[in-house]
């Protein structure tokens, strides 16, 4: 789960890691009101579920409110694409405004999960800032990493390694061990699968601090904190990711024409791969899980057809749980409801699977079954070119 960088920092805060004042505001009027609360001289941030903003003008200095109030009208309302965002970009209804900062030198510093030891990871760099996947990319060597074992935690000399590795000496090296310390016990006290802080800076009045914050959340972990689900800005999300979450089930976006639904994640991944085999290009994937009931099934199978770019569906569901008959029950009903002729191909197994195939072969829509997984992938992709 993904918040702001002004509630991440709000969190920053909260865990004594230095931050810049600031306010955030939802019109121009506001962010002039802000600016001049802050003395008038202020940087402009868009407030968006993606980074790389400063590069796509999404951060401006303002030297007086009434600049503010101009840059901020220009922001609101646009969609800012960056390099994270894809072509669309994302729209700007919230805007920081901050102190403006005078920057002595820029560092990178986050701490992740990292799969493949299943730990979390400190990475840190003193070339921090808007290019620092230009510095992995070109000098790699000016990364730091340092995987933190869960049972003896980050300890000081630890952290006071990354802050010499940074170049840092005296009480800003101290303060940025600290600083590190504190960065850790967040992310175990608020579950965060990332965090990261480019820049961390160095002011020129010698001083740490956060000039940008990201964070993500565990979403395992989000029943642990009821905080959470009012912090999430749904206008930045896929409004079918968000129909998804709410009959719990997981939706996926991908690239393609063909729609998905599955149950289970394993599943899915064996289902995208042999359509990719047969040449068949997956839109998304759901996965409705164990014990879906009809009327999950038939609100997957909705969510699947709200997506403008679907135009066949590929049903895989192994029924352990599940009873086939139920599964063709949902698909028919929602299928009717929203009057889909699209080919759908399900291929199923399980309990009650006559009955299901029967249910489906005697419905009117455009349906085959399929007893395997690479048949039924094949069958897709054929009915698609014999509909072209
Ligand atoms: P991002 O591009 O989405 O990561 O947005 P950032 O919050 O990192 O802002 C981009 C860049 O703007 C930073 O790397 C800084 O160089 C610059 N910046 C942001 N706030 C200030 C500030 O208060 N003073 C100065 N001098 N630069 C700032
Ligand atoms: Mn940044």
């Amino acid at each position: 789960m993904n918040i702001h960088e002004y509630q991440a920092k709000e969190i920053l805060g909260s865990f004594d890691i230095p931050v810049p004042r600031g306010r955030v505001t939802v019109t121009a009027d506001q962010a002039e009101r802000a600016a001049k609360m802050l003395g008038g001289h202020c940087v402009v941030k868009a407030q968006i579920y993606a980074g790389g903003r400063g590069k796509a003008g999404g951060v401006k200095v303002a030297h007086h409110p009434e600049q503010a109030h101009e840059i901020a009208k220009e922001l609101f309302g646009k969609r800012l694409v960056t390099h994270q965002t894809g072509p669309e970009g994302l729209k700007v209804r919230r805007i920081l405004i901050e102190e403006t900062v005078e920057v002595g030198r820029e560092y990178y510093l986050s701490i992740t999960l990292d799969r493949q030891t299943s730990r979390y990871c400190l990475i840190a760099s003193s070339e921090g800032g808007v290019n620092i996947e230009e510095v992995a990319e070109t000098a790699p060597e000016k990364i730091h990493t340092l995987t933190i074992d869960p049972y003896t935690g980050l300890r000081s000399y630890q952290a006071r390694g990354v802050a010499l590795k940074l170049g840092l000496s005296g009480s800003i090296a101290e303060d940025c061990v600290q600083l590190i310390l504190n960065l850790y016990r967040c992310c175990l006290e608020k579950d965060c699968s990332l965090l990261e802080i480019n820049p961390l800076v160095v002011t020129k009045a010698g001083w740490l601090l956060a000039l940008d914050a990201k964070i993500n959340f565990d979403d395992n972990a989000i029943f642990r904190h009821w905080e959470y689900h009012e912090m999430q800005d749904y206008s930045q999300m896929d409004p079918l990711e968000i129909s998804a979450s709410k009959f719990d089930l997981a939706y996926i976006k991908l690239g393609g024409n063909i729609g998905c639904m599955v149950n289970g994640a394993g599943l899915a991944m064996a289902t995208l791969d042999v359509l990719k085999e047969n040449s068949g290009e997956p839109a998304n994937f759901l996965d409705v899980g164990g014990g879906a009931t009809r009327e999950k099934v038939a609100e997957a199978f909705k969510i699947i057809l709200q997506d403008k770019d679907v135009e066949a569906v590929f049903v895989n569901i192994f029924g352990g749980i599940m009873r086939c008959d139920v599964i063709a029950q949902g698909i028919i009903e929602a299928a009717s409801e929203v009057d889909c002729h699209l080919p759908i191909v399900v291929r199923m197994d399980g309990s009650q699977v006559e009955e299901g195939k029967k249910l489906l072969t005697e419905s009117g829509l455009n349906v085959q079954c399929s007893d395997f997984l690479g048949d039924g992938a094949k069958r897709i992709v054929a009915m698609m070119q014999s509909e072209a």
